[in-house]
């Protein structure tokens, strides 16, 4: 007998990164006889990739740092540039 209760608590830890294991297969094969806890399901492994996302872009990439210099030292000539030409343009 389907017991929604249950089978979302297994589904749950199964989303959360456990082990597959026989109830694990028996209650996603319920899924397709229980509307709600398919939506259920649906829902747990949503917010969980989105929350994965939010982690994933809240770290910069590896190569940030790479070229972080060599970033700042270009915008940095580019104001040193319209420093100069602002200065020669109040010269004259
Ligand atoms: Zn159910």
């Amino acid at each position: 007998m389907h017991n929604c209760k249950l089978t979302r608590n297994v589904l749950m830890d199964y989303a959360l990164g456990e082990e597959p294991t026989p109830q694990v297969s028996a209650a996603l094969a319920q899924l397709s006889c229980c509307p709600s806890c398919q939506a259920e399901y649906a829902a747990i492994r949503n917010t969980l990739r989105v929350s994965r996302q939010a982690l994933s872009t809240a770290t910069p990439a590896d190569d940030f740092w790479q070229g972080y210099h060599a970033r700042l030292s270009e915008s940095w000539c580019s104001i040193r540039k319209w420093q100069r030409s602002k200065g020669a343009f109040l010269a004259h």
